[in-house]
């Protein structure tokens, strides 16, 4: 790696722009990894293991880290480590300490402050685990984790006392639990992958997993959870979709919070998905400064679309440990729903929800325009706030 000093030019820049620049969908370049040849920068092994995890390669590669940062990257290890491929730090802003991408996955001391609400497990999973590694929350489905490795890490991430935290040696056991808790409960219909990071295992791992699953009469469905198109889009290969193409029905939800981590890298690693026969869905997490703003929501979801990506999800922010620097109010984001409702295309329009504290589910929060509900009949307010009212059926009052 040789240093450098970054520019505009190479880097995806501006934390807000012009909604032109913020709908562009840039090539990355190898940046401080001029030296490095494409085939290997463009080899997902090779990002992989090249990632920055200590405060000297970032020190090298950002020197002007804030105090907050420093601080924050020296405890990062103690709670959830820093881990950021070279390909997904050329994203960051080297000017600019405010830059959406570099707050996402560069730990600052806030983290380390813990408010009276907060919790470990926001969503309540542990008490629905019943085999280590598998979240049986809701009737008909299951959550299953089968790794706690991802490419790099969010500060943000709801799972943070289980990511980077198993020893390797012991998920094999632990997918045998897994995989017979599933087997012999037959309300089970859909499967959904996640962890940690399910693509980074290797094409044969992953279709071992997909093939026993698949062998299971009642699951009808399988999702795969990834952050890797954003992170690491080599890792998106011909030779991978091909494996996915044997398991449909197999959908895929991906993880983008911000225009600028949609690149011409990954506008194509999810085009190779989509092209496979994989519907994409988009779940983004509500964060302070970083996707807060409708200008930035509208070019997010505009490009996912154009990505053949649904945006699906909009989460409130999880009362996780260490994130209040990184949380916005619900109202923020009842006023961002409004922004694209009735504005935008409707598949551009996410649902708004809240994973209640502490294990209720998933909770739609919809936008302030319902003005009253009885029996009968629905008042409603539009996004230029005429009235309209919906009757109900005779037989339903
Ligand atoms: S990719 Fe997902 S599991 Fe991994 S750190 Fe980010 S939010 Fe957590």
């Amino acid at each position: 790696m040789r240093k450098t000093t970054q520019t505009a030019s190479n880097r995806l820049t501006t934390t807000t722009g012009s909604s032109h620049y913020l709908k562009k969908f840039r090539h990355v370049e190898r940046g401080p990894w001029s030296d490095i040849p494409a085939n290997k920068w463009g080899n997902w092994n090779w990002q992989l293991k090249n990632r920055i995890t200590s405060t000297a390669q970032l020190q090298e590669l950002l020197p002007d880290l804030t105090q907050e940062e420093l601080d924050g990257v020296e405890l990062a290890n103690s709670k959830l480590a820093m881990s950021i491929t070279p390909y997904f730090f050329n994203l960051i802003d080297p000017n600019n300490p405010d830059c959406p991408i570099r707050r996402q996955v560069i730990p600052r001391i806030s983290e380390s402050f813990l408010s009276a609400d907060e919790m470990p497990d926001p969503c309540g999973e542990d008490q629905y685990t019943p085999v280590p590694g598998l979240v049986h929350r809701y009737p008909d489905r299951v959550l299953l984790l089968v790794t706690d490795r991802c490419a790099a890490y969010c500060r943000y991430c709801t799972r943070s006392r289980l990511v980077g935290k198993e020893s390797p040696k012991t998920l094999p056991s632990r997918l045998d639990r897994q995989i017979k808790y599933i087997s012999s409960n037959p309300v089970i219909r859909d499967v959904l992958i996640s962890g940690g990071d399910p693509l980074l295992f290797s094409d044969n791992k992953l279709a071992s997993i997909l093939e026993r699953l698949r062998k299971i009469p009642h699951v009808e469905f399988i999702r795969i959870g990834t952050r890797i198109p954003i992170f690491l889009p080599q890792r998106i290969t011909q030779t991978l979709c091909n494996t996915l193409r044997r398991y449909h029905p197999l959908f895929i939800s991906v993880h983008v919070n911000h225009p600028n981590e949609l690149t011409a890298e990954s506008k194509e690693a999810l085009e190779m998905l989509a092209n496979a026969g994989i519907p994409l869905g988009n779940q983004s997490v509500l964060l302070r400064g970083i996707n807060d703003d409708p200008e930035i929501m509208r070019a997010l979801v505009h490009k996912l679309l154009i990505c053949r990506v649904k945006p699906y999800y909009l989460y409130q922010c999880d009362l996780i440990h260490g994130s209040a620097h990184l949380r916005t109010s619900v109202h923020t984001g009842i006023d961002l729903i409004n922004s694209l409702r009735g504005h935008t295309t409707g598949y551009a329009v996410p649902q708004y929800v809240i994973d209640a504290p502490g294990g209720g589910g998933k909770i739609p929060i919809n936008p302030e325009n319902i003005l009253s509900f009885n029996k009968d009949r629905l008042v409603l307010k539009n996004h230029e706030g005429k009235v309209f009212e919906y009757i109900e059926a005779v037989k339903d009052r």
